[in-house]
């Protein structure tokens, strides 16, 4: 399991901060970093209740007490570390679900099943992995990352990241954050599961969007590694469906200008064609100019340029694409 210790949420809030939103009231300083004030720990007329501003640390010539944030929290509220990170949580506005992203983006560089498994996938630029912020959730280490910076197990079942039993959601998956929905995809590596996961959320709206919103014509595609590998490929007018429907929210965005030309680009097999036949016509329900794209029987873009299709061949395959 990697932990870092550079995240910790809690050293973000301010410990001068969190006194005086507690009431407490700096009565002198001494020297630019320090002030002064009465003990909150215990009762007393005389300030000898120090905070480094600097270190985000206090002491106190009273009693004898010093530390952190935490240690202030614990010894106040008699807490448990554990317990003082519950009390500080709504404090730091702190995020399971962007923790996680991060969580998992760390672990990609230990596994080299994942790694492996990209390579395969023929997608190898490591810039768009990176804006892809894809990650791979090895399974049984995220409840320990999680709980140890404080989410309550409850918070985190709430939000599907684990189920009742603290078993991961995303155990042996390559995750892609869906940072504007709020959600998670997984793609799992082994047989005998479910292939796609989500959290028990909507999907939100089209990914990839807001970069390809500004181009002439719209590539539609299924999923994230399709997206993925078009981005490589140097096709940045992609947007990936997450499944083969659309939902209203994606629907009103492609709706947004019926100036745009869009490119159905679905599964090249039986289950795919019938999709794609669904999907062009809901669009041109819509007023909007849609051409369905046929890739090389049994593939999928993903699949098609990691095997070996170049760019233009992809654009052929676009130049080609029927009304
Ligand atoms: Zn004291």
């Amino acid at each position: 399991m990697i932990y870092s210790n550079q995240n910790r949420w809690w050293q973000q809030i301010s410990l001068l901060g969190y006194l005086q939103q507690q009431g407490w009231k700096p009565v002198g300083r001494r020297g630019r970093e320090e002030v002064a004030g009465l003990c909150p720990l215990h009762p007393e007329t005389r300030p000898s209740f120090y905070v480094n501003r600097r270190k985000q640390v206090f002491y106190c010539h009273g009693c004898g007490r010093g530390g952190d944030l935490v240690r202030l929290v614990e010894l106040r509220e008699g807490l448990s570390f554990a317990g003082a990170l519950q009390r500080l949580a709504p404090v730091a506005g702190g995020d399971p679900l962007e923790e996680t992203y991060r969580f998992y983006q760390a672990q990609l560089a230990y596994y080299p099943e994942a790694r492996q498994y990209l390579a395969e996938r023929g997608l190898w630029d490591q810039e768009i992995l990176a804006r892809l912020r894809i990650g791979y959730a090895p399974g049984t280490c995220l409840r320990a990352h999680l709980e140890g910076l404080g989410y309550p197990r409850t918070q985190l079942q709430n939000a599907g990241l684990m189920d009742e039993r603290g078993r991961d959601r995303f155990f042996r998956c390559l995750t892609f954050p869906l940072e504007e929905a709020g959600n998670l995809y997984g793609r799992a590596l082994g047989e005998g599961q479910p292939r796609h996961r989500f959290l028990p959320r909507p999907k939100g709206g089209l990914y990839g969007w807001k970069q390809a919103r500004s181009y002439a014509s719209l590539i539609v595609v299924e999923g994230l590694l399709d997206l993925a590998a078009l981005w490589q490929a140097g096709f940045p007018q992609v947007v990936a469906v997450l499944g083969v429907w659309l939902n209203e929210q994606q629907m009103g965005q492609i709706g947004d200008s019926l100036a745009r030309t869009v490119y159905v680009c679905l599964d090249s097999d039986a289950a795919g064609n019938r999709a794609s036949q669904h999907l062009a016509g809901q669009l041109r329900q819509a007023g909007l100019p849609v051409r369905r794209v046929s890739l090389p029987w049994g593939h999928d873009p993903n699949s098609y340029l990691a095997g070996g299709g170049t760019a233009a061949d992809f654009q052929r395959c676009l130049d080609q694409a029927q009304s």
